[in-house]
């Protein structure tokens, strides 16, 4: 028989069920409505059970739990095994998997134990008529390529963000199957995990970002910036070039190679919007923009456009803001 049905991967890191798993919820109901089939998830982790609810919730008919201690910790080849076991023993023919750096070498194993075709960085996948159907961009964001299957067995990764994450829907069931699993030798061991230090809010988490980019003059404007995202709680994002210039840290940079955000609120000051900025953050709810050049690129996908100079229209900005809050404003 012919493979059917579509997979979510669910992935957990530190008891923590990834958020990306909800965007791939969102992906994979639309693509198992165009099957008129259920929606699978397989959650992996020392307590995975926890998370079958949620995941049944937010748009799955049947979640497979693989649950051992050997799991708490992402192993590229325990993890693998188990996912591939599942789909190979349920004759799965779609696997969804987040494009994290996890989800990536997850999936390029996967691929080689099922000998699946695998779509990598995939911004939209979909099933017509023809079967599924990925898009990838390319070229820095210049072209979008489509990629068609032709295995049994298809695997995508999904960037981050490129869909909105699965609400939960009160009343939704689902069936909920344990996976026995037995991990045996693996020649990768986790050693330590070691948390990043930053009282910052996240980036990919954050409903509201303030970026900045080379129209801060320099790497001092940033405290403009961090004044600006402080005084309506966003986190602070940044262009390529003021990171490549040592203004800021390559965790805050958005963008094709840096990262794909979603917020309700995206302030660009400065940035010119050039495609490889855009790819990580046009999806943003209200995007305002506050630049000199009122024909940037930003400018046009813009929600507000604010034309002016930062340094002179982000601290009255801010006192404002704080003026509104009741709290005295910087003299
Ligand atoms: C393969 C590849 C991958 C890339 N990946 C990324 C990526 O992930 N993220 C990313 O951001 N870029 C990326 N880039 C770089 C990208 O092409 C641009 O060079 C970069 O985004 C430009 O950053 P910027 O807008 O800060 O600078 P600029 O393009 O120099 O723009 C500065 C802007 O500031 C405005 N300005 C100047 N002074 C003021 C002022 N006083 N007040 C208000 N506005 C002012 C200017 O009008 C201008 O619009 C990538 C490029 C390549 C080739």
């Amino acid at each position: 028989m012919a493979n059917q049905g579509t997979l979510v991967v669910a992935l957990t890191q530190r008891g923590r069920l990834l958020p990306s798993t909800y965007e791939l919820l969102t992906c994979g109901r639309a693509i198992a409505d165009a099957a008129k089939e259920p929606l699978a998830a397989v959650v992996l982790g020392a307590k995975a059970s926890q998370f079958a609810p949620d995941l049944i919730a937010r748009g799955a008919e049947k979640v497979f739990v693989v649950e051992h201690p050997a799991l708490e910790n992402f192993n590229d080849e325990l993890h693998a095994k188990a996912v591939g076991g599942v789909v190979a023993k349920e004759g799965l023919a779609r696997v969804l998997v987040p494009g994290s750096v996890a989800g990536k070498s997850l999936a390029a194993r996967l691929s080689v134990a099922l000998k699946a075709g695998l779509a990598a960085d995939a911004s939209q996948v979909h099933l017509n008529s023809s079967g599924l159907k990925a898009e990838r961009g390319q070229y820095s964001g210049n072209i979008v390529s489509e990629v068609e299957f032709r295995s049994p067995v298809q695997i995508a990764t999904v960037s981050p963000m490129a869909y909105p994450r699965a609400e939960a829907q009160a009343g939704r069931t689902g069936q909920t199957v344990a996976v026995p699993f037995e991990p045996g030798p693996a020649r990768i061991e986790f050693v330590s995990y070691q948390p990043e230090e930053s009282s910052e809010v996240d980036l990919t988490a954050a409903e509201r970002i303030v970026s900045g980019g080379r129209g801060l003059g320099t790497a001092e404007g940033f405290k403009l910036i961090r004044e600006f995202a402080q005084s309506i709680g966003a986190a602070v994002g940044a262009s390529r070039a003021v990171v490549d210039s040592g203004w800021i840290a390559y965790r805050h940079q958005v963008g094709l190679t840096g990262k794909s955000v979603r917020p309700k609120l995206y302030v660009a000051c400065g940035i010119s919007g050039q495609i490889q900025h855009l790819a990580g953050m046009s999806s943003s709810g209200t995007i305002v923009a506050i630049n000199t050049d009122a024909a940037c690129p930003m400018m046009e996908i813009a929600s507000i456009s604010v034309v002016g100079d930062l340094n002179e229209l982000i601290p009255l900005i801010v006192a404002e803001i704080k003026k509104r809050k009741g709290a005295p404003a910087a003299a």
